[in-house]
């Protein structure tokens, strides 16, 4: 059995202060609670305060980054390693989200390397995934998202890929109000899961949890968590409000 995984990615929203005064909310709330796995992704200059109070709390929210780079140290002016991101006691790390593969064309063949560097450094990668509008009317998301899949998770060791997150986002959904219905999100995990049992095994497949993200609200997040292969969620716009943040994990 999948244990479901709640993340909200603060894209590049929060100060330091309000990234505080939003945890010490979340962190009185969900104290005793560990029904699902929970992570909250703040921006890079918020990592170490937020560190700061997870460690000092008794709770099991766990802390993720956004991005890495793939590579140890070096010269790479602007970016952040995964040992870095293992000094904040990171767990998780965003990668391939499509707002980077948008705004700073990354590709699937460097989502690829950073997959892999975060998995050398035993941090959980969230690979984002997903279609966009004219892909989807043109009926291409399969194309698209097994393209996606088959790069981003090249090379990667069967016994590691458990370690990994898929987080599908249609880029339709993102930030729009236009969530997938259940039904649409249902029909592409499950395929998202064909497509892992077909590049590595069943038994692989069965293990890997599949995050949905796009316009997902306290309202709409009970209904997609009630699908069967919908094992988690990826919340941008409604993560940044702490009571809605909340609702949605005591709800999961
Ligand atoms: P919204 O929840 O704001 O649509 O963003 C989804 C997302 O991109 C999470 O990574």
């Amino acid at each position: 059995i999948r244990k479901k995984i709640i993340a909200g990615n603060w894209k590049m929203n929060k100060t330091v202060s309000e990234a505080k005064a939003f945890m010490q909310v979340l962190l009185k709330e969900l104290e005793e609670y560990s029904a699902s796995d929970v992570v909250v992704c703040p921006p890079f200059t918020a990592l170490q305060s937020v560190s700061d109070l997870l460690n000092q709390s008794a709770s099991q929210v766990r802390l993720g980054a956004q991005n890495l780079f793939p590579a140890s140290h070096g010269a790479y002016t602007g970016e952040i390693s995964p040992w870095m991101l293992r000094e904040f006691f990171c767990h998780y790390v965003i990668v391939g989200h499509s707002e980077r593969r948008i705004h700073l064309g990354e590709t699937d063949i460097f989502i690829n390397k950073k997959v892999k560097a975060a998995l050398s450094a035993s941090l959980h990668p969230i690979l984002c995934i997903g279609e966009n509008f004219d892909e989807r009317q043109q009926g291409l998301w399969k194309e698209k998202i097994s393209t996606q899949l088959q790069l981003g998770l090249k090379e990667v060791e069967e016994q590691k890929l458990a370690d990994c997150i898929i987080a599908y986002e249609p880029i339709w959904a993102i930030g729009t109000g236009k969530n997938a219905t259940p039904e649409q999100a249902q029909e592409v995990h499950h395929f998202i899961r064909e497509e892992i049992t077909r590049l590595f095994s069943f038994q692989s497949a069965q293990k890997v949890r599949i995050q949905y993200g796009g316009s997902v609200t306290a309202e709409n997040a009970q209904d997609l968590l009630l699908c069967p292969d919908v094992d988690g969620l990826l919340i941008g716009g409604a993560s940044l409000d702490v009571r809605s943040f909340c609702s949605i994990i005591l709800n999961s």
